[in-house]
């Protein structure tokens, strides 16, 4: 929908060819400034014919994985090294980033939430509007770097859904396993209504995303994960020229909501297991002890099936609901 009226203007042109680093400006008038404008960094590289790559991080905005492997390739990649077309926003939840918050101090919008988005609504369902009605229609492939924020870590996945659509379920796998990050996952949302994820799935596109570290920080070897496994996003898709490096992963799979663990009540968490560490059902996974009193008999939290210790809950203090732990499936049959 080319028509569809939107209040964000790009400043640089998404068609033309070449290398080009703009922004997507947002009006937003606020105390601080009267016509002002919120300038959420952009970068479109185009050569030729060829599939169009929409890449994002920071969707939501203590994540980093994402936002350093994008600017990172938006300020190396070339037009000559490219076929078809890459469109990079390294930041989409921009407020959100610029406050190191998962969400947006603007107006709370959790951009993996609010799709389609509305043109009229708040500054974070414009934004999520702008990439419903204006960027995705662009796209062949799309990826969405995620990592845990402040509150989880994870082993390093790349993810995709189970989908209707087996034929595109198929071309999404090809993609996650063309990244190649350590693990790769058959990913089960807890609540797939407003995703990003899901706005571009019911697109019909190639989609991917990820978990990679978390803890509201990044690590060099995740940075490496995130810098290798988009440029062989890219190369998969036909875009980037070069070979795929494909190197070992491990299959996982979130079979049913028995691997999500819940902390049913606030305290001092003791991790039983660490990250990556096998697991079987029944097996206590944390404690949770009390913040007000010794003598209390510590919350035991235990693995809802066999498996592996895929996501944590990062912070030392946990509170009723928080999500404690994450097991996955190992898929031995996968190659
Ligand atoms: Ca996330």
């Amino acid at each position: 929908m080319a028509d569809h009226a939107s209040p964000i203007t790009p400043t640089i042109d998404l068609d033309g060819e070449g290398v080009r680093h703009g922004f997507l400006k947002l009006p937003h008038s606020r105390d601080e400034s009267a016509w002002g404008h919120l300038m959420i960094p952009i970068t479109v590289v185009s050569n030729g014919d060829g599939p169009t790559a929409l890449l994002t991080g920071a969707n939501h905005g203590d994540e980093y994985e994402g936002p350093i492997a994008l600017m990172d390739l938006a300020g190396r990649i070339r037009a000559e090294e490219v076929s078809g077309r890459v469109i990079i926003v390294p930041a989409m939840n921009y407020p959100a980033y610029l406050a190191g918050k998962r969400t947006s101090p603007i107006d709370g919008g959790n951009m993996n939430r609010i799709f389609p988005g509305r043109a009229d609504g708040t500054i974070s369902e414009k934004i999520a509007d702008y990439f419903q009605h204006h960027l995705l229609p662009l796209a062949d492939y799309v990826f969405d770097f995620h990592s845990g924020g402040k509150t989880l870590e994870f082993l390093p996945f790349a993810a995709t859904h189970v989908l209707e659509d087996k034929a595109q379920e198929a071309r999404c796998v090809a993609a996650m396993k063309a990244f190649n990050a350590p693990y790769s996952m058959m990913l089960l949302e807890i609540d797939s209504v407003g995703m990003y994820d899901t706005a571009a799935e019911a697109m019909g596109k190639v989609f991917v995303s990820t978990e990679l570290g978390g803890g509201g920080s990044a690590t060099s070897r995740t940075i490496a994960i995130a810098k290798r496994g988009i440029a062989n996003f890219l190369r998969h898709a036909g875009i980037l020229k070069g070979e795929v490096e494909i190197g070992p992963t491990v299959h996982l799979d979130m079979p049913d909501a028995s691997c999500f663990v819940t902390a049913e009540q606030g305290g001092l968490v003791e991790p039983c297991v660490d990250l990556g560490e096998a697991v079987r059902v029944g097996q206590v996974i944390a404690r949770v002890h009390s913040i007000e009193r010794t003598g209390q008999v510590p919350g035991e939290y235990k693995a809802g099936l066999d498996g592996v210790l895929a996501g944590r809950h990062f912070p030392g203090l946990i509170g009723p609901g928080d999500c404690l732990g994450v097991v996955a499936a190992i898929v031995e049959d996968e190659v």
